[in-house]
C-alpha cells in the first residue's frame, strides 16, 4: 500500500521511518505551539503586488480564499517598530529631568550643540551607506526575492487564516504549476508529463534533481493541506456565509493524489519528495541555530517573548540531534561551473517567488509566498557561504555579516512547520486507511 511509505529518501541518507518518528514524536508539537506565539503569527505580505508574467487572471471571489488583514490595533507594538524599552527609558528620562541633578547638568554643559549635531550626522551617514552597502551585499546571496514591506504590504493573523481547501483549480492553478516546473526548474524533456516523471530525473545532475525534488515536495505539502483540511459542506462558495461549514480529512482526495493507481505510479515519489524537502529546511535550521538562538524575537510583551526565547532554544537542541541531516556540502562544489550552476539556481528561485504573484486565489497566494520564502532562506542559510561557520558556536559568529530579516524567520519556522505538519497528517492518513 502506498500509505506504508517506507525505504531511504533519494539523495539524502536517511529513512522514512526516522523521520516519521522524529518528526511526529518530537519536531511536530514543539514547532505548532512555537508558531502560536505572536512572533511567528504575524507575516506581513503583499498580496496586491501585479503578476509580472501575463495579465492577471480573473481574482477568485470564493470566500474560501479571502485572507483577512489585521487591523492597526491587532498587531503587536515592538512589531510596528516601536521599542517598549526605548520608550519606557525615555519617559524614565523624561520624568526625571525636571529636578534633574548635578550630573544631568554636567552632561548638558560639556556638549557642543553644534558638533553634537555634526558628530551624529557624520556617523549616521556611515552608518546607513554601511546599511545600504550590506543590504546589497545580502541581497548578492539571496534566493528570494526581497520581503515585502512597502506601501502595500499589510499584517496577517496567520491563525487566523490557516491553508487548507480553497477550491483553487482548474487553468489558473495548473498554468502557475507548470511554469514553475516548465520554465523554472531545469527543463530536462520537452513535455510536462515526461518532466514530472520520476525515471527521468536520473539524468540529471544532483543539484538540478534537488531543485526539482524541493519544488514537487513543497507542491506535496500544499495538496495534503487541502486534503487534511477539507471542505465538505455543499454551500456556495460563493457566499459570503460560513455557517454550518464542515471540514475535516478527505481521505479520497488524498488516495486520488496519492495513490498510484491514480497518480501514473508517481504519487508515493511526490510524498518522498515532501521528506526530502523536510530534511532540507530541518537541516538549515540546525545550521543557523547559533545565530537563531541568539537573535531577538521582540513583540513587546516581555512575558511572552521570554517564553519565546524558551520554546526556540528547546525546539532548536532538538533539531541539531538529528542524527541524518541532509548534506548540502556536496553540492555546488567544482570551480567555475559549480558557480554558474549556483548562479542559475538563485535565478530560477528567485522567478518562483515572482510567479506567486500570480496566483489567483488569495489564501493560496498567502501561503504560497510565505513557503517560497522560508525555502528562500533556507537555501540561503545553506549556500550563501555566511553561515558555514555556524557549526561552530562561536560567539563571534553572531554579527553583522549573517543577517537575517525577522520576515525571513517567521518564515522559515513557518515554512518547517507546514511540512512539519503535513508528514504528520500523512501519518493520520495511514491511519484512516487502517
Ligand atoms: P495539481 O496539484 O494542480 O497538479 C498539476 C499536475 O502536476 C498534476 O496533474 C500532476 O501531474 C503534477 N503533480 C501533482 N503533484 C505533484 C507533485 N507533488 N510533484 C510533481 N508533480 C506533481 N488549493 C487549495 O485548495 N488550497 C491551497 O492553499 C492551495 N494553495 C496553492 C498554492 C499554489 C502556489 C498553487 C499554484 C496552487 C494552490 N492550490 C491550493 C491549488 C492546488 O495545488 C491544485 O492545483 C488544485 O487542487 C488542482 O489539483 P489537480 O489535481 O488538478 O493537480
Amino acid at each position: 500500500c502506498f500509505c506504508k511509505l517506507k525505504g531511504q529518501i533519494d539523495d539524502c541518507s536517511c529513512s522514512v521511518d526516522t523521520v516519521d518518528h522524529f518528526n511526529n514524536a518530537k519536531v511536530f508539537p514543539r514547532l505548532i505551539s512555537l508558531l502560536e506565539k505572536d512572533y511567528f503569527r504575524f507575516y506581513k505580505v503583499n498580496l496586491k503586488k501585479e503578476c509580472p508574467f501575463w495579465a492577471d487572471d480573473s481574482r477568485c471571489s470564493m470566500r474560501t480564499c479571502h485572507v483577512k488583514t489585521c487591523h492597526e490595533d491587532d498587531i503587536p507594538l515592538g512589531l510596528k517598530g516601536h521599542d517598549l524599552h526605548d520608550e519606557n527609558m525615555a519617559v524614565k528620562y523624561l520624568k526625571a529631568s525636571p529636578d534633574s541633578d548635578d550630573e544631568n547638568e554636567c552632561i548638558e554643559d560639556d556638549l557642543d550643540p553644534e558638533l553634537g549635531f555634526l558628530n551624529t550626522t557624520i556617523s549616521d551617514l556611515a552608518y546607513k551607506g554601511f546599511e545600504l552597502w550590506q543590504a546589497y551585499d545580502d541581497s548578492q546571496e539571496n534566493f528570494c526575492t526581497l520581503p515585502d514591506e512597502d506601501g502595500d504590504a499589510q499584517y496577517v493573523d496567520l491563525s487566523l487564516n490557516p491553508e487548507r481547501y480553497t477550491g483553487y483549480k482548474g487553468s489558473s492553478a495548473h498554468r502557475i504549476w507548470r511554469s514553475i516546473y516548465m520554465e523554472n526548474c531545469f527543463r530536462p524533456k520537452e513535455s510536462y508529463s515526461d518532466y514530472i516523471r520520476s525515471s527521468m530525473l536520473n539524468d540529471l545532475c544532483l543539484e538540478k534533481r534537488v531543485f526539482y525534488r524541493v519544488i514537487s515536495g513543497l507542491h506535496t505539502s500544499i495538496n495534503i493541506h487541502l486534503c487534511s483540511n477539507y471542505l465538505f459542506s455543499a454551500k456556495n462558495l460563493l457566499s459570503r456565509d460560513s455557517d454550518f461549514e464542515n471540514w475535516g480529512h478527505n481521505l479520497e482526495e488524498f488516495k486520488r493524489r496519492f495513490n498510484p493507481e491514480y497518480t501514473d505510479k508517481e504519487g508515493p515519489q511526490w510524498l518522498k519528495n515532501l521528506y526530502f524537502l523536510y530534511l532540507l529546511e530541518l537541516r538549515a535550521v540546525a545550521k543557523a541555530a547559533p545565530f537563531l538562538t541568539k537573535a531577538k524575537y521582540y513583540t513587546g510583551n516581555d512575558e511572552e517573548d521570554g517564553e519565546t526565547e524558551v520554546a526556540i532554544k528547546d525546539l532548536l537542541s532538538i533539531v541539531r540531534s538529528f542524527p541524518d541531516h541532509f548534506d548540502e556540502s556536496s553540492m555546488f562544489s567544482g570551480g567555475q561551473q559549480a558557480l554558474k550552476l549556483k548562479e542559475e539556481f538563485r535565478q530560477h528561485f528567485k522567478n518562483i517567488t515572482r510567479i506567486m504573484d500570480c496566483v489567483g486565489c488569495e489564501k493560496c497566494k498567502l501561503w504560497g509566498k510565505l513557503q517560497v520564502q522560508g525555502l528562500g532562506t533556507a537555501l540561503k542559510i545553506l549556500f550563501s557561504g555566511k553561515f558555514d561557520r555556524a557549526t561552530h558556536t562561536e560567539p563571534s559568529y553572531v554579527n553583522r555579516s549573517f543577517q537575517l530579516e525577522r520576515s525571513e524567520i517567521v518564515a522559515l519556522f513557518n515554512a518547517l512547520g507546514r511540512l512539519s505538519t503535513s508528514i504528520h497528517e500523512i501519518e493520520v492518513f495511514r491511519q484512516m486507511m487502517r
